[in-house]
């Protein structure tokens, strides 16, 4: 939260206790602008330490945060309030994204030659991904490490240099990240945060310094961001929300299904940008995993299970979500009284009609709508009639089945008979469609997203009789050509 503003510091506060946990510079536009501009020589200088210096260095950096996983872990904690146990799982996902990105960099983005094609005979076609230069990113609180850290990892091993604006709400997170970085690049600022409030990520987001903006955060803001990148063409990654759906098919294994969708839903509190939002049960076996899921339900509290709501705004949010659910469908567990700020227990409530808000929009809160459909395909339709497109889980006993309703749902990412488990797969691209944004992080596709493809044609020798792109070409030339074009291209396949 900010306060004293135009003392250009401000406060971040524990959301549990509302004890300062740290104070921390208003970066303005000018100091963004010092920012980035000192990043331009060192991401140079990062990019020319090369791929094996690189790698040594990540993961060294890795090796600190390892090492300093417990003051990590306790910053965390402070600043989002979610309980440390979860803190250590968020560091260790970071920290395994972290040696996948240092070590598969070059294999991914080194260069290697293709082939140039029969026509292409006497050339020698080499492809490489080169860095961008200075790549901003901007991030949100809900996880501060793993969530930035998607995209920064993998634009440092990109070799580019990072200037990162932590949200708000955890600037300590962002700091500490950086002040970890410079323990293994002391040299120069590959890595540094800028911190302060909305302004400090638009000033980032308009510098013209930066060459590519990875943005995580609502899709409102996304718009904002990426009218300001407009100015200059500056590209971005744009990582969202999302209104993610569980599928439980008819063979389901039920338990397992109750205590994946009940975990989806409330872990975290509910803030997890894939975390379940909406389950769809077939007929036959609706009323078996209902019990599955309210009997195990119960048991979970917030402020012990899960911590508290980390902003204090998306209460508000939380609340009419679960005031109209109510209104028009059937509370389960729990309903309005569940809200006891900064904590809102588990609220299930089913036949929510489809254009409520808790359908329709993220709810960002520990709740979760179930609707019972009569088979597999209805909920697919229905997971799918969103204008989100970011993940979703499919449980079933048929393991073709559930492939195929997997890559038909409309979502970047899809779980089988477990959540969010691609998350924690470096190898898989993250990222969503529609509302939820565009791009990749994570995986060879994240590797990529911080690079340019770099194309080079070199002629190893003149093909005699051969020379196309010269005004001497004759029709003798063109007819050759004609000729194996047509032996190559010509047959017909019926
Ligand atoms: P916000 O959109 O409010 O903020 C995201 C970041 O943008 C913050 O650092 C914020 O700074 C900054 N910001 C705010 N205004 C501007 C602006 N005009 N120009 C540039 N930057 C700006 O999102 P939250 O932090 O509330 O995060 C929650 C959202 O993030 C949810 O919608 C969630 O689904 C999504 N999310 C998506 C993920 C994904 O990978 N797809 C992962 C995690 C979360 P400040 O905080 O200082 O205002």
């Amino acid at each position: 939260m900010s306060t004293a503003t135009e003392q250009r510091t401000f406060d971040s506060l524990n959301p549990v206790t509302g004890a300062v946990v740290g104070t921390h510079p208003v970066h303005d536009a000018a100091a963004v602008r010092a920012a980035v501009a000192a990043a331009g020589p060192a991401a140079e200088w990062w990019a020319g330490l090369g791929w094996d210096e690189r790698r040594r260095r990540l993961l060294d950096y890795k090796a600190v945060i390892t090492r300093d996983i417990a003051r990590i872990v306790t910053m965390i904690h402070e600043e989002t309030g979610k309980p440390k146990a979860d803190a250590t799982l968020e560091v260790i996902l970071t920290i395994t994204h972290l040696d996948w990105a240092a070590r598969n960099a070059r294999k991914v983005l080194g260069p290697r030659r293709v082939s140039p094609g029969m026509v292409g005979l006497n050339i020698a076609a080499t492809l490489e991904y080169l860095p961008l230069g200075v790549v901003g990113v901007i991030g949100p609180w809900n996880y501060p490490m793993f969530t930035p850290m998607g995209s920064i990892a993998y634009a440092l091993a990109a070799g580019n240099a990072v200037v990162f604006k932590p949200s708000e709400l955890t600037p300590g997170v962002g700091a500490l990240l950086a002040e970890l970085f410079a323990e293994s690049v002391p040299e120069h600022p590959v890595f540094r945060t800028v911190t302060g409030l909305g302004e400090t990520g638009a000033a980032l987001a308009a510098d013209p310094g930066v060459k590519k903006i990875a943005f995580t955060g609502s899709t409102a803001t996304a718009k904002r961001v990426m009218a300001a990148c407009a100015e200059n063409l500056t590209p971005m990654v744009a990582e969202c929300g999302g209104k993610d759906a569980l599928i439980v098919d008819v063979d389901a294994d039920l338990p397992a299904a109750a205590d994946a969708a009940l975990w989806g839903a409330m872990s975290n509190a509910g803030q997890t940008c894939v975390g379940v939002e909406r389950v769809y049960v077939v007929d036959a076996v609706y009323d078996d995993f209902m019990r599955e899921l309210t009997g195990r339900a119960e048991k979970v509290r917030a402020g012990e299970d899960y911590g508290p709501i980390t902003m204090p705004q998306q209460i508000d949010v939380i609340r009419r979500h679960i005031d109209a659910a109510v209104a028009n469908g059937k509370a389960v567990l729990g309903g309005p009284e569940s809200v006891r700020p900064p904590y809102v227990d588990p609220v299930i409530v089913e036949d929510v009609p489809e254009d409520s808000p808790a359908i329709r929009e993220e709810t960002f809160g520990p709740t979760v709508t179930v609707k019972r459909v009569a088979d597999a395909e209805e909920a697919l339709e229905r997971a799918n009639a969103s204008a989100y497109g970011l993940a979703g889980t499919v449980f079933s006993g048929d393991r073709r089945r559930a492939m195929d309703l997997a890559r038909r749902m409309r979502t970047g990412m899809t779980a089988i008979n477990s959540v969010i488990s691609f998350a924690s797969i470096p190898a898989l691209p993250f990222g969503g469609l529609g509302d939820s944004g565009f791009g990749r992080i994570h995986g060879a596709d994240g590797l990529r997203e911080f690079a340019r493809p770099k194309g080079v044609s070199r002629q190893r020798f003149a093909l005699p009789g051969m020379n196309l792109t010269s005004f001497t070409r004759g029709q003798a030339e063109l007819d050759r050509l004609v000729k194996l074009v047509s032996f190559l291209h010509g047959r017909r396949r019926r």
